[in-house]
């Protein structure tokens, strides 16, 4: 396949082996982890958890990602369509409240395929880093329940320096509004799981409360009302970053003045405990216990 599936655009030509995109993915499925998640947002893990399907290499590679083990290293297994769609079975099966896609976009061809071979009876949720290309969203209209995107830098300036890419904000604002359209405003069921929506995910960075107010306001000003925001105070310098600024978590004070803002623009959502902020909270990749 020559691949143009994210805003990368490479055009590489990925075969059943061989890469050559920035991605470094071959065109078969390449997956770290499939296991139940309960530590996601409480309407996508609820109480049993979400069946958690974490596959190899990234679109974006933040600098300071926690799973770069996958993200940067490719770190998995390959898994044919047919595999895929028996694990999603043995997910079902364990009791799962969702069915999790992350950072899968390299692979939406494929797991279109295993979807038609088996389509879990659960809500399917797309976990993505926001950098998604709307042609691709589009391939998903009708199969996704509900987007779960980041929506990580505002400045050009930032997102090249974190992610190599100037063009972040632009392709993530426009990628929200393509899911907004796509599953409009949240749907949750009898037990609040979210059964069609989207989700959006702020990681508040240290030094830059500045960005994450403008982005809250953009999510205030061209969202629908009602769409939720999960506030996010996790970040731990991972991965060696050595982006000035970047080598340390946020304080108290940084967390406060965003949720503050987040309070006064009226805005649903989340907001995630301190304790969140751990390396303990990173899953195990692409060993034994990491499938079903
Ligand atoms: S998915 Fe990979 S190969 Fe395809 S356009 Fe994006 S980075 Fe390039």
């Amino acid at each position: 396949m020559r691949c143009e599936l994210c805003p990368r655009h490479c055009g590489a030509s990925r075969t059943e082996t061989a890469t050559g995109g920035f991605c470094g993915l071959p065109e078969t499925m390449q997956i770290a982890r499939i296991a139940p998640h309960l530590w996601e947002e409480p309407p996508i893990s609820g109480t049993k958890g979400t069946g958690a399907i974490f596959f190899s290499g990234c679109t974006l590679r933040c600098a300071y990602c926690q799973n770069a083990e996958i993200s940067h290293r490719n770190a998995g297994r390959p898994f044919t369509p047919n595999e895929l769609a028996d694990a999603m079975r043995r997910l079902v099966d364990l009791g799962m409240e969702t069915i999790s896609f992350i950072t899968a976009t390299p692979f939406v061809p494929q797991i279109l395929r295993a979807l038609a071979i088996y389509r879990p009876p659960l809500p399917l949720v797309w976990n993505t880093s926001g950098y998604e290309d709307v042609r691709t969203l589009r391939m998903l209209e009708g199969t996704v329940d509900v987007y779960l995107p980041d929506l990580k830098h505002r400045s050009p300036a930032m997102s090249r320096l974190c992610t190599g890419r100037e063009d972040y904000f632009e392709k993530a604002s426009q990628a929200i509004l393509e899911m907004v359209r796509q599953c409009g405003t949240p749907v949750y069921n009898e037990k609040n799981i979210m059964t069609r929506g989207v989700l959006i995910r702020h990681l508040i960075l240290p030094g830059l409360t500045g960005e994450s107010i403008q982005l809250l306001d953009w999510v205030h000003d061209e969202c629908p009302q009602g769409t939720p925001v999960s506030l996010m105070q996790q970040y731990v310098p991972c991965n060696n970053v050595s982006i000035p600024g970047l080598t340390r978590r946020i304080t108290r004070r940084e967390y406060e003045r965003v949720k503050d803002h987040m309070l006064m623009l009226d805005l649903p959502g989340f907001y995630q405990g301190p304790t969140s902020a751990s390396e303990d909270f990173i899953p195990v990749f692409n060993q034994d216990e990491s499938f079903v």
